[in-house]
């Protein structure tokens, strides 16, 4: 029980570490969305990225951060440190993947016969 307890709060700082990096990276791409110094698809990437941090910040204001979306696990820690937006647990991120390749795929077949790619 305390060794469960202690996990939770490490959890908990973590997430609030996690909180203040993100608030961080935001600024720092907003600032150079502001600039405008950079070429466009440097521009596209940080506002992607950006999406992806109101989306990450939205996910630890319900308190479902860190929680798969698919199995409902919790996401470890070294994954979500090495990616914070991670919505999903590898194992199911990697059948989210395949599965969009697959579709990927088949609309890009599917384009061809009817002459739009
Ligand atoms: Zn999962």
């Amino acid at each position: 029980m305390g060794i469960r307890r202690s996990e939770v709060g490490r959890r908990e700082a973590f997430i609030v570490d996690m909180k203040e990096q993100l608030l961080l990276k935001e600024q720092t791409l907003q600032l150079r969305l502001n600039g405008q110094t950079d070429d466009e698809r440097t521009l596209e990437m940080a506002r992607r990225e950006i999406e992806n941090i109101h989306a990450t910040q939205a996910r630890i204001r319900k308190g479902v951060y860190g929680i798969c979306t698919d199995c409902q696990e919790e996401i470890s820690r070294g994954q979500l440190s090495a990616s914070p937006y991670a919505e999903r647990c590898y194992p199911c991120q990697n059948d989210f993947d395949r599965e969009r390749k697959m579709q990927l795929t088949q609309a890009i077949q599917h384009g061809s016969q009817n002459g739009i790619m």
